[in-house]
């Protein structure tokens, strides 16, 4: 396989070379916490070694691992953009609780075409999929009488960069946060390919693949609710447990939503592919006289629950809202003492164009003034939300290969409502994509396997998705 060879087909050894990678690495078991990572980036060290690939393997925190490899391109003609393409992933996943498993979660089964185990989806799939895309690059430039951890790949403009991180899971600080505070040269790029898209999605009989082009931000809060100690037998309403209860209940309304440039984009591409009443029914929400906000709060989660599953109803509504999750409510010592004292703890997602100040903002709307002067609230964390360009060099590459290879495909882009490392690397100025392609069967249901019980991916998804992922980085980078 050279580099300028679109690659239609897998040939079935080499799909089982896929599928033996990805089963290798599910039942190394890489739960965060603890993580130990440090597992799995020696066995890809070795992996990509047996290739001839060099790379580096970093253990900042005990146990936790993450591995960083480059294969070399010619370099741009004078003055063009020849910045390297990196492949980043992680290597960490959930917890998952066997009992509610059909099979082990963590011995990397494969039964009846799919391949069983957590991180099947989220996202050692992609993780394979990537040190296979190294594999041929490597290949290729042995076909041709070079050396792979020297000379460039033939046919290759840009450097390939390959990063799997620690602790995505828990925010990706002892991983990729630690990789780009120490070692932002390794991860520098024109452009980043990262998890969380490409990943079809039927709908009215319709493969959509959302490519995720932006993630929401996070704020999470401490609210310490301030009433007034006393005996039970006498009560009060400066009683700190009600006054937690009247905000927990104001913080679960929904804000108003708002229409960022992905969803916007998303929106317009998707329509002319649903039905004339789902169409029908967007169009009237979408109305208002710039086409991009909504007048009616309770009208557009109305409309979702109507047109979609629960589960895909409340994962459009997220990205539209900057949403309130309620994590902890605690108060009270002793059930005949009045709490004088009560603390939430509040997990905000904020939409691109949603700061801290912001957010806050709307906190203070949705619990009002009487309520607003019993609390004090304190910032605990902080992370913004990031976006890559839709008209850079790269996303159109992804749209059209898609296309290439799925002709019922309907490329759109994806504001995720979660936070992904590219959060990191968006600090060196990379524009990072989610897409892990994969093309999935109706009944796959990737939204509640990605951290559910009974993850897995099928042998056809995989089929499916390296080749669409390698003519993604040959055509980017040569
Ligand atoms: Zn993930």
């Amino acid at each position: 396989m050279t580099v300028d060879e679109p690659a239609e087909v897998m040939t079935e050894p080499e799909l089982s070379e896929l599928v033996e990678l990805l089963r290798s690495l599910i039942r190394i078991k890489s739960v965060n916490p603890p993580g130990d990572e440090i597992l799995a980036a020696r066995y890809l060290e070795q992996v990509l070694a047996d290739e001839g690939i060099p790379s580096t393997v970093v253990e900042p925190f005990p146990g936790r691992g993450s591995v960083v490899a480059r294969v070399h391109g010619e370099g741009a003609p004078e003055g063009g953009d020849g910045g390297p393409l990196l492949l980043l992933s992680h290597l960490d996943v959930v917890p998952a609780e066997p009992a509610g498993w059909t099979h082990d979660p963590f011995g990397g089964d494969l039964v009846d075409g799919y391949v069983w185990g957590r991180g099947a989806i989220d996202m050692k799939s992609m993780v394979a999929m990537e040190v296979q895309v190294m594999r041929r690059l490597a290949r290729a430039a042995r076909a041709a009488g070079r050396d792979p951890a020297s000379d460039p790949i033939p046919g290759l403009r840009r450097d390939v960069i390959f990063c799997s991180s620690a602790d995505e899971e828990a925010g990706g600080w002892q991983g990729a946060d630690w990789l780009v505070n120490e070692h932002p040269e390794w991860l520098r790029a024109a452009a980043a390919l990262n998890e969380a898209g490409g990943i079809s999605t039927t709908y009215g009989g319709v493969r959509f693949y959302p490519i995720q082009v932006a993630e929401k931000g996070f704020v999470v809060y401490k609210i310490h609710v301030k009433g007034r100690w006393g005996h039970g037998s006498v009560p009060t309403p400066d009683n700190a447990a009600v006054l937690a209860a009247q905000i927990v209940t104001r913080l679960a309304e929904p804000g108003p939503p708002r229409f960022t440039e992905a969803v916007a984009v998303s929106v317009a591409r998707a329509i002319p592919h649903l039905t004339a009443r789902a169409a029908g029914s967007i169009r009237a929400l979408m109305s208002s006289p710039n086409g991009l906000t909504v007048p009616e709060p309770g009208a557009i989660d109305a409309t979702l629950r109507d047109l979609c599953d629960p589960v895909l109803a409340r994962t459009i509504s997220a990205m539209i809202h900057d949403t309130v999750s309620v994590g902890i409510v605690s108060a009270g010592v002793k059930y005949n003492v009045i709490p004088g004292t009560a603390y939430i703890e509040i997990d905000c997602r904020t939409l691109p164009g949603t700061d801290e100040p912001a957010m806050r903002a709307e906190l203070q709307r949705r619990i009002g003034e009487d309520l607003w002067s019993r609390l004090e609230i304190e910032c605990e964390q902080v992370g913004a939300s990031v976006s890559a360009p839709l008209d850079g060099a790269l996303y159109p590459i992804l749209e059209q290969v898609l296309r290439d290879h799925d002709s019922g495909a309907v490329p759109l882009p994806f504001l995720a409502p979660f936070a992904t490392d590219a959060k990191h690397l968006a600090r060196l100025g990379v524009p990072t994509y989610g897409f892990s392609p994969l093309k999935t069967g109706r009944d796959d249901g990737l939204l509640q396997l990605m951290h559910g019980d009974n993850e897995r991916v099928s042998v056809e998804a995989l089929r499916f998705g390296l080749p669409v992922l390698w003519d993604a980085v040959t055509r980017f980078c040569a």
